[in-house]
């Protein structure tokens, strides 16, 4: 027998302000027990155990909630990059049913895990994308359509607003899940963030106690409409991530005042 006690979900939730009913928490046994299933044949999760899934998976998507703008989980567009086995775009679709989502996943065995996961949930307005953020971006029907784009273990931030960006209207913003020391990080973006219309909002401490190590939520406001040019072909974005051109770097370095 699967161990799924559903206190320990309400009671995680409600330290992040949620509050979930009966049908959100049958929701989430079922989205364990596939989960599992399918973890047998698809590589999806490390952890499979309820306790363990609850917290790194769901509670730690959940997080993303408080960086979201009410009017936005009252039935905003929502996308997810990289979404692999759903996180954090299902967890947040499961306690706001109002939002549309959509879950790009370039791994054709985890989007079609995406698809009967939906189909099991019985969640609506959803839409599952099998397909790779850079080519994707390039489609109108996607390009800026989105409120919030949300990415949790995608990439190194330089690569990972590349690949997200473009997709958000301007006034909406990128939440990027990050653990550990993100710093360095953060830092080598600041110019993939301005070259794609972004502005380093904020960084959101997350405060979960049953999460172990420290976490934060990057947030990266939409201010003016992406470059065509972005983002560049597939697999650059990752090979090449955009960092300062060379000259201006050696520049920056050989001024001593700058
Ligand atoms: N967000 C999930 C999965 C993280 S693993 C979680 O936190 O558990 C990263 C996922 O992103 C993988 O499933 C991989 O297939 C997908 N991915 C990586 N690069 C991508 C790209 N350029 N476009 C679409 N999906 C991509």
């Amino acid at each position: 027998m699967l161990h799924t006690d559903a206190r320990l979900l309400q009671q995680g939730a409600s330290r992040l302000g949620l509050r979930l009913g009966e049908p959100e928490l049958a929701q989430f046994r079922r989205y364990h027990q596939t989960l599992a299933e399918w973890n047998t044949r698809v590589n999806l999760t490390s952890v499979t155990e309820w306790d363990a899934v609850l917290t790194t998976h769901f509670l730690d998507s959940l997080t993303v909630a408080q960086a979201i703008p009410e009017r936005v989980l009252r039935g905003g567009a929502v996308l997810d990059v990289g979404s692999g086995a759903g996180f954090p775009g299902v967890p947040l679709k499961i306690a706001f049913p109002q939002i549309a989502l959509s879950l790009v996943e370039a791994t054709g065995k985890k989007a079609a895990f995406l698809t009967h996961l939906v189909r099991e949930l019985g969640l609506r307005n959803v839409l599952v994308l099998n397909a790779r953020a850079e080519d994707l971006a390039h489609d109108p029907r996607h390009r800026e359509q989105y409120d919030i784009a949300l990415a949790r273990a995608l990439a190194p931030l330089p690569t990972l607003v590349e690949l997200t960006l473009s997709f958000i209207k301007p006034g909406g913003r990128l939440i990027a899940q990050k653990k550990g020391d993100y710093l360095a990080e953060l830092d080598a973006s600041a110019y993939a963030v301005q070259q794609l219309g972004g502005r380093l909002e904020e960084i959101q401490p997350v405060d979960l106690p049953t999460l172990s190590g420290a976490r934060a939520l990057v947030v990266v406001s939409k201010v003016s409409s992406t470059p065509d040019r972005y983002p560049r072909r597939s697999g650059m974005p990752a090979h090449r991530p955009l960092l300062p051109p060379r000259a201006a770097r050696a520049g920056l370095e050989a001024a001593p005042h700058a």
